[in-house]
C-alpha cells in the first residue's frame, strides 16, 4: 500500500501529452500538489485551451515539440533532470486510428523509447499511459492484468493496440535489463470536460448529439459494453501509481459497466433532450465487452474510484453546454 505521496514539492515531473483530455487534468492535479510541471504536446489532438489556466502559474512550462523526435535541448525547461516523466502522448480515440494512424505506432514507439533513455538518464520513474485496447476483443471478464489479450494484429484498431503493446514490452525491457523505475497503467474508457467533441468516442459524441437535438448514433444493436470512469478518479489512480513502486501493468477504470444503448438513453434523460438513439452498422474489431478487474488496484494501490456515471456525466454535460451554446 501506498503512504505518503513520492512526488510533490521540489520535484520535476514531465508530463508528455500534457495538453490532452487526460494529460491536463493530470498537469492540473500535479501542479496543485506543488510539483514543477513540464508538459510537452504536439497539439495534434490537444489543445493549449487545456493548459491556459495554468499560463501565469510559475510551477507550469509549456513546451511545444514532437515527443518522437526526442525532447528538444534547446528548450531550458527541458534540460534539467525530471524526478518522473509520465508518457500520455498519443492519439486515442478510433477516429485517429484512421487519420493518424502512423503517428500513433510512431509515438507508441520511438517516443516511447526516447523518453525511457531519458528517464534511466535521470533516474526517473517512468509511467507509461497503456490502455485496455491491450487486451484487444476480450474472451476473459472482466479483465484481469494477467490476460494477455486477444488482438488483431492487422486490424484497423492494431494500429493504437499494437503500438501500447510494443510500448509496454520496451517499459518492461527497459525496466528488467537497465534498471528504469517503470510503472504500467492500463486505462479503461475514461470521460470527462476538455474532451473533443468531435473525436469520434461514444461519450463527446452522444452529448453533443443530445445538446443539438440530432440522433445519438449506436453502433449495432448497442448491447456492447464498456466501464466509464470520470477523469478526477482516473487521474488519483495515476497518481497513486506515480507515488508507489509498483511496476504494473495495473488496471485503472471502473468496474461499473454500462451498455451502449443504456449510456444513449441516460445522456438523453440527463441533457433533457428530445433527441433519440439511431442504430448503425457495427464498426470493426469493436470489442463486445469492457470491464476491468480492479483487484489489483485495490490491493496494491488503495485505488477505489468515487463518482458514479450520472455525477460524471453532469460534470461533462455542463463543460460541454458551454462550448456548445
Ligand atoms: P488526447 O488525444 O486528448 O491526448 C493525447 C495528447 O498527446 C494530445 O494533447 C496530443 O496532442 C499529444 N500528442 C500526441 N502525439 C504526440 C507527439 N508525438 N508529441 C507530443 N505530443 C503528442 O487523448 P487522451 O484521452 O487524453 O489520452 C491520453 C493518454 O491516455 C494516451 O496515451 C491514451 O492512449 C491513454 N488512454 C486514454 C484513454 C481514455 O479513455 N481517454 C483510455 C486508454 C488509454
Amino acid at each position: 500500500m501506498v503512504s505518503a505521496p513520492r512526488f510533490g514539492p521540489g520535484h520535476r515531473i514531465l508530463v508528455t501529452g500534457g495538453a490532452g483530455f487526460v494529460g491536463s487534468h493530470l498537469v492540473d492535479a500535479l501542479v496543485a500538489r506543488g510539483a514543477t510541471v513540464v508538459a510537452v504536446d504536439n497539439f495534434v489532438t490537444g489543445a493549449k485551451e487545456n493548459v491556459a489556466q495554468l499560463d501565469d502559474n510559475p510551477l507550469f512550462t509549456l513546451v511545444e515539440a514532437d515527443v518522437t523526435d526526442g525532447l528538444p535541448d534547446h528548450h531550458p525547461a527541458l534540460r534539467e533532470r525530471f524526478d518522473a516523466i509520465l508518457h500520455l502522448a498519443s492519439p486515442a480515440s478510433p477516429k485517429d486510428f484512421t487519420t493518424l494512424p502512423i503517428e500513433i505506432l510512431r509515438v507508441g514507439s520511438i517516443a516511447t523509447m526516447h523518453l525511457l533513455d531519458r528517464a534511466g538518464a535521470d533516474g526517473a520513474r517512468f509511467i507509461l499511459a497503456s490502455t485496455s485496447e491491450a487486451y484487444g476483443d476480450p474472451q476473459v471478464h472482466p479483465q484481469v492484468e494477467t490476460y494477455w489479450g486477444n488482438v488483431n494484429p492487422i486490424g484497423i484498431r492494431s494500429v493504437y493496440d499494437e503500438a501500447k503493446r510494443f510500448a509496454e514490452a520496451t517499459t518492461m525491457a527497459y525496466h528488467r535489463y537497465r534498471g528504469v523505475d517503470v510503472g504500467i497503467v492500463r486505462i479503461f474508457n475514461t470521460y470527462g470536460p476538455r474532451m473533443r467533441p468531435d473525436d469520434g468516442r461514444a461519450v463527446p459524441t452522444f452529448i453533443t448529439q443530445a445538446l443539438r437535438g440530432e440522433p445519438l448514433p449506436v453502433h449495432g444493436t448497442g448491447e456492447q459494453t464498456r466501464s466509464i470512469c470520470y477523469v478526477d478518479d482516473l487521474v488519483h489512480g495515476i497518481l497513486l501509481l506515480l507515488d508507489s513502486t509498483e511496476t504494473g501493468p495495473i488496471n485503472c477504470g471502473t468496474e461499473h459497466e454500462v451498455s451502449m444503448r443504456e449510456l444513449a438513453e441516460l445522456i438523453v434523460s440527463l441533457t433533457g433532450s428530445r433527441s433519440e438513439v439511431q442504430y448503425l452498422t457495427r464498426t470493426a474489431d469493436d470489442p463486445e465487452k469492457r470491464r476491468p478487474d480492479l483487484s489489483l488496484a485495490r490491493q496494491r494501490l488503495g485505488f477505489a474510484p468515487q463518482v458514479g456515471p450520472a455525477d460524471g456525466l453532469r460534470r461533462t454535460i455542463a463543460h460541454f453546454s458551454e462550448r456548445i451554446g
